[in-house]
């Protein structure tokens, strides 16, 4: 694994790459970020990068989500950072606020507990809100009715490398419904009730199971395997601040279905479910693993993590994933190479 990390690359090996030219067709798709207005300069500095890196060729669309509105500093500052279309929504009550059947009491006891076992974000509900939200929610929003692809864009991230090719076309002409850079272990505190919650949804609907979906990169434990005790799988997930995707997978009736199994069960409320997690079952049970792509050539960054490729294109630290060695052992990218792929 070691050796495949160092591979100098070039591009996804696929000769039928789109680049810029005159008249160029978009895909349909969006930049996409859910943001606070406090992140201005955050979300500024990400997205002057993915204009730089990518966009500018291309010219894709910009979409802002916000649970409350967003202010005309936010939205003047946003606006000249692209010559893109920018759309601002504020995200409709219900497919952001919690569910009123969450019990208050059962809440704050499970809160206390998972404070207790160190889960961070654990008591503030709006992280609650936006797990839930991007695990389930945001592909109904009207707005995003009219896209199928987006790429998910955080502030504060970094992009390392130039892209002159068209990423959303690369998935729409190799049949690519999910892309992701870097593949993490979860605190399995977080999600003690997550995997069973899915296995009973299964139960009562094995037909939704793909029969290519990447079952061993979810259930293999052999670097960690305390966190298998815990969470009951191997809590191995794409890391979601970063993703290029096609809402149809999730909007199919197989996401959409468990993920309403998920919600009634209150588990994104009386624990602390995690969107990567939830996109990662997911995909792992409902998405043939060969239409899940690793975007090795996407040179990213969000605290801690790096995904970084030996490429000149990029700009970056070939091979670097963490800034110190003690959470090198988060990294489980050797089993999506040897299980996923
Ligand atoms: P972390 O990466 O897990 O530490 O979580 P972040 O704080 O980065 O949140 C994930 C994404 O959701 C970021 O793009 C945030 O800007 C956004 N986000 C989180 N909470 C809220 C919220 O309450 N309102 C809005 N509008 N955006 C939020
Ligand atoms: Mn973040």
């Amino acid at each position: 694994y070691a050796d495949y990390i160092m591979e100098p690359i070039d591009e996804p090996k696929v000769d039928n790459l789109q680049r810029p030219s005159e008249d160029y067709k978009l895909a349909n798709a969006t930049l996409l970020s859910l943001v606070r207005n406090s992140e201005l300069d955050g979300i500024l500095s990400a997205m002057e990068q993915v204009e730089a890196k990518f966009n500018s060729k291309f010219h894709y669309p910009w979409t802002f989500m916000n649970d409350v509105s967003f202010s005309k500093e936010f939205k003047t500052k946003v606006k000249a950072a692209t010559e893109s279309e920018v759309h601002f929504i504020t995200i409709p009550k219900k497919l952001w606020k919690k569910p009123i059947f969450i019990d208050k009491d059962l809440e704050q006891k499970n809160i206390d507990l998972m404070l207790a076992n160190g889960v961070g974000y654990a008591d503030m509900e709006s992280y609650h809100n936006m797990c839930r939200f991007y695990s389930g929610t945001f592909y109904n929003i009207p707005h995003l009715q009219q896209f199928k692809y987006y790429w998910r864009v955080e502030p504060d991230t970094k992009y390392f490398c130039d892209i002159d090719y068209d990423v959303f076309k690369f998935m729409q002409d190799n049949n690519k419904s999910y892309g992701f850079n870097i593949n993490l272990y979860d605190g399995p505190s977080s999600i003690t009730k997550l995997w069973n919650t899915t296995m009973e949804f299964l139960e009562e609907h094995p037909k939704y199971l793909n029969p290519n979906g990447a079952f061993q990169w979810l259930l293999e434990d052999m670097q960690n395997p305390e966190k298998n005790q815990i969470a009951g799988y191997s809590t191995c997930h794409f890391w979601s601040n970063f993703e290029i995707a096609d809402m149809d997978f999730f909007r199919g009736e197989a996401y959409s279905k468990w993920f309403e199994h998920l919600d009634n069960s209150g588990g994104f409320y009386y624990e602390r479910w995690g969107d990567a997690p939830v996109h990662a079952i997911g995909l792992g049970l409902f998405e043939d693993k060969s239409r899940i792509h690793f975007f090795r050539d996407i040179g990213y960054h969000h605290m801690p993590f790096t995904n970084c490729p030996n490429s000149d294109r990029c700009d970056c630290e070939a091979g670097k994933f963490v800034p110190w060695f003690s959470v090198e052992k988060e990294n489980c990218m050797a089993n999506w190479v040897k299980y996923g792929m």
